[in-house]
């Protein structure tokens, strides 16, 4: 049995070549994975009565074993096959000098890889075919398929710069003064063709292929090759495309928007892809084709009657229906967002692409949500719809859409980049990172704009508002980096030329010097000339302001129903890292369920209180320490008692002393005499204690859980803090949930210490004001050495583990995390990393040692909370990572809690697994 079927498939060998047209598709159904994003989006089309030239699509399989044999022998008769199918349907035939069938070849991988892969239009087009449809058609048509042929062939199979045909064609419109291609008339066009002809000739060597099939082959062999482009390389790299997927290639009959003032091209979007409303939305050219559209020679006009009279709707009422009707079909069949590419030739109108239209978070969020409403999509299906990364834009600031707007039609756009960075900052141009550091101390905010960046230039993105490039790419050093400070940044602007000895940039026909304003819209990647007012965002006037009401924002509205539909999908607990009040009630508004990480040490940088904590460090026994600290009780306990009042029974975590006390010490001369004059004592005594505690690698010296072992008063103290303020709260009918966090524990020992400490301490305090509070105990997790020793310090009465990732990444690779910036961006350029380990966790190398900790932990302690507090806790990607290893919570800043829930919900939704990126 199982041989005959073998023996089977080898006599019928499988289908690679499937044909659409005439309401019929071969491949409806069979998807992105064989028919690539374009080729499914035409067999779905149409299978659904939606007029589609005919055609036909080559199997995504046979892209990788061409590439590997360099052959399409075997491929042809299934080809002959199909294309003589295409003839049947449009009643031309391919070669035909009379009346020739004309194809497109179009490539298209199972993902939209937007300008990586070629097309090649009017192919078919040979010189004797070219009088033929002069003929029939009109010498200028006729004449205008020719040159773009021509221009796309050489370009792509022949590989002669396009930019040398240009060159020709902008000369002869620049002698007949003709302000776009749409108005060379014929004779020019012929002049064009010849020297386009010529060039070819002198370039290869030969004259242009003349023979249909020639050029079809040579076209076809072209599209899958180009999956091997280094454009395309990269931007897999980028976006994480595996390489093996390879592109399909669909070769289609031509429909011609250029046949005169009745036909049109032109794209849409099923909804505003900026803001999301539902409103049909896009531009045609009239007389046009391909890409004219966006490429920018003439001035696209709006599909929807907008009182200029030249919209598609009044001026070509017909098709403008039936594309209303198209629009309607697709979104029901897709459940999503389209976006459309079409052509109307001589009224009639063809659609040649469909796909799902990227969009902003804004666009995202609005979307998901009423689809959801509209019954399209399921409540579920909405929250996969939005990336958790998109809700970062609509909590960035913004430019008021009127001020942008005047900008904008005030002529005042420069260019438009990458956006890097979401935000919108305004500040004086610097053009090197030192100017920038100078310039930002004169209180001025400051935009630096370079060609890149490196790793000298740190100094200047920090020091500015704003961050433009005009070279480079999402993984640009620019991008990373700013992605790290959390800046507004563009990159990759382009238009815009840097003149460095001048301190001057240009663009367009505008200029700007150095300290002239300048606005970045990293979530648009405009770039404006002058100074742009911002404003929160609309989600935190509602939230955190106050100022907008809420019933007056629908985005809001949107934003809170996305969010409550990811609380009831996700497993994971999302807690925030907040150090004061103000962090923590920011931190509740957002939906934390609890503080994951209170930080101490924050709290002892406030004005009166640095004095205090300096007496402590200089003292010189532990009774003058205690003296000292006593100062400090009362104002730790504010603080704690303030974050109770916000959390409420929710549990804050809350860690000891973490870091070297040197860093509380003033290190200037001058500051150290004011300092020792304030303590009351020598500077020269001040002096010493400095030199006593500086030390060489200070973040692997004396800080840390290793404080409270030495010093056992600090840690005491911090201890009895919390727990007399848990007191008050209780008194004031509040119910907190303290845990006490110990930094930095590397073994047993240490906790065990420490945890009877602050067990004895709790006892203390809870004799002294008779309320027994409860609470845990717990560790960090952050030494590679705690991580393997998981177990026995789980044993040892340890109720949770925090793992501490940023200390983790920094011990596991041996990276010091503020010194990284020197080569961090080379290694994640050049590929030597995947990502930034600081910014997405290393799930080989330090999420094992994570993995290892939950095991053992749980092995020991059944019911060990575990959760994260390093700045991973608020990456989706990462997040995904602690959802499948079985964390319980994370937590991250309070700005990040809305994606970190998004996010974790994705990864419930998913299924679970380690993600796929591992
Ligand atoms: P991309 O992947 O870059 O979008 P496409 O294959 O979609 O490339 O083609 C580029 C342009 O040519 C698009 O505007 C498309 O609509 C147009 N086009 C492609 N095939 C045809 C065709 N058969 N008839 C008319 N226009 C076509
Ligand atoms: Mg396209
Ligand atoms: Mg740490």
């Amino acid at each position: 049995m199982a041989t005959t079927e073998r023996a089977a498939e080898r006599a019928v060998p499988a289908k690679r070549v499937f044909f659409f047209g005439n309401g019929h598709a071969e491949g409806a159904g069979l998807g992105k994975e064989r028919l690539g994003g374009k080729g499914a989006g035409l067999a779905e089309m149409t299978a659904l009565g939606i007029p589609v030239p005919p055609g036909f699509t080559i199997d995504t399989s046979v892209c990788l074993d061409f590439l590997r044999t360099g052959d399409l022998e075997g491929l042809k008769p299934e080809v002959e096959d199909a294309l003589a199918r295409v003839e049947g349907s449009t009643g031309r035939k391919f070669g035909d000098p009379a009346n020739p069938l004309l194809v497109s070849v179009r490539s298209g991988a199972r993902s939209s890889m937007p300008g990586m892969m070629d097309t090649i239009l009017n192919l078919g087009l040979t010189s004797r075919a070219l009088d033929g449809l002069a003929k029939a058609s009109g010498e200028r048509f006729a004449l205008d398929c020719r040159r773009r042929f021509l221009q796309m062939y050489s370009d792509i199979v022949l590989e002669i710069p396009r930019s040398q045909f240009e060159e020709i064609l902008t000369r002869k419109k620049e002698e007949r003064g003709a302000k776009s291609d749409a108005d060379l008339e014929a004779a020019d066009l012929r002049w064009v063709v010849d020297r386009f002809e010529d060039l070819v000739r002198q370039r290869s060597g030969a004259p242009f292929p003349d023979d249909p099939r020639e050029q079809l082959w040579g076209a076809i062999g072209a599209v899958f090759r180009s999956w091997d482009n280094d454009r395309a390389k990269e931007y897999r790299r980028l976006y994480r495309i595996p390489e093996d997927w390879g592109t399909a290639v669909n070769v289609q009959a031509m429909v011609f928007g250029n046949r005169g003032e009745r036909s049109a091209t032109g794209v849409a979007f099923t909804r505003d892809p900026a803001t999301g409303e539902k409103r049909f939305y896009g531009e045609f050219l009239p007389n046009a084709q391909g890409e004219d559209v966006v490429a920018g020679i003439r001035t696209p006009r709006p599909l929807v009657a907008d009182g200029s009279g030249t919209s598609l709707e009044e001026t070509m009422p017909e098709p403008y229906a039936g594309l209303l009707r198209v629009r309607d079909l697709l979104e029901k069949a897709f459940r999503d967002m389209q976006d459309l590419e079409f052509t109307i030739e001589e009224g009639k109108l063809y659609l040649l692409q469909t796909r799902n239209g990227k969009r902003t978070g804004f666009a995202a969020v609005r979307i998901a949500d009423e689809m959801a409403a509209e019954g399209l999509i399921s409540e579920k299906e909405s929250v996969t719809r939005v990336e958790p990364e998109q809700l970062v834009q609509l909590l960035a600031p913004i430019f008021p859409t009127k001020e942008k707007e005047a900008a904008v039609q005030g002529g005042r756009l420069l260019a438009k980049g990458l956006p890097a960075g979401p935000g919108a900052a305004s500040g004086r141009i610097a053009f090197t990172a030192d100017r920038a550091v100078e310039m930002a101390r004169t209180g001025d905010p400051v935009v630096l704009v370079r060609v890149e960046t490196s790793p000298e230039d740190i100094a200047g993105m920090n020091a500015a508002v704003g961050i433009l490039t005009t070279r480079g790419g999402a993984t640009s050093h620019a991008a990373v980096v700013a992605r790290g400070m959390g800046k507004t940044c563009v990159v990759g602007a382009h238009e815009i030329s840097v003149d460095d000895s001048k301190r001057e940039l240009r663009a367009r026909n505008l200029s700007a010097k150095e300290g002239d304003f300048l606005s970045v819209d990293g979530t648009s990647g405009e770039v404006m000339l002058g100074k742009l007012p911002t404003q929160p965002s609309e989600i935190l006037q509602v939230l955190i302001d106050g100022s907008l009401p809420a019933g007056k924002s629908p985005l809001f509205g949107a934003f809170t129903r996305l969010l409550e539909r990811a609380d009831r999908a996700r497993k994971l607990g999302v807690r925030a890292n907040a150090d004061t009040p103000t962090d923590a009630r920011v931190a509740r508004l957002f939906g934390a369920q609890g503080i994951g990480l209170c930080r101490t040490e924050h709290m002892f940088f406030g004005e009166n209180r640095i004095v205090a904590v300096r007496e402590m460090i200089v003292a010189e026994n532990e009774a003058d320490r205690r003296t000292a600290l006593a100062k400090l009780l009362p104002m730790q306990r504010e603080d704690f008692v303030g974050i109770f009042r916000e959390m409420g029974e929710r549990p804050v975590t809350i860690r000891l002393l973490d870091p070297p006390l040197h860093e509380f010490l003033p290190h200037e001369e001058d500051a150290v005499a004011e300092t020792a004059g304030e303590l009351g004592i020598p500077p020269e005594k001040l002096r010493e204690r400095v030199r006593a505690l500086s030390e060489m690698n200070p973040m692997l010296g004396h800080r840390g859980c290793r404080l409270g072992i030495t010093f056992p008063e600090i840690y005491e103290i911090q201890v009895r803090a919390i727990f007399e303020a848990a007191a008050e709260a209780r008194r004031a009918g509040q119910n907190p949930n303290p845990e006490v966090m110990i930094p930095l524990i590397g073994t047993k020992a240490e906790f065990e210490r420490l945890r009877a400490l602050t067990d004895e301490t709790a006892r203390r305090v809870s004799s002294e004001t008779g309320l027994d509070i409860s609470y845990r105990v717990g560790t960090m997790i952050e030494i590679p050495r705690a991580a393997l020793r998981a177990s026995e310090i789980a044993a040892a009465n340890c109720d949770f583990f925090s793992f501490g990732t940023n200390d983790l990444t920094q011990m596991t690779f041996g990276y010091s995390r503020d010194d990284a910036a020197s080569f961090l961006p080379t290694y994640i350029e050049t590929g030597i990393l995947p990502d930034d380990p600081f910014a997405t966790i290393d799930q080989e190398g330090v999420g094992e040692l994570v993995a290892l900790a939950v095991k053992r932990g749980r092995e020991a302690r059944h019911d060990l909370k575990l959760g994260v507090c390093g700045e991973h806790g608020g990456d989706p990607r990462s997040i995904h990572f602690f959802h499948s290893v079985g964390l319980d919570y994370v937590s991250c800043s309070p700005f990040r809690v809305a994606v970190a829930r998004l996010a974790a919900a994705h990864a419930a939704l998913s299924g679970g697994g380690v993600s796929s990126t591992a």
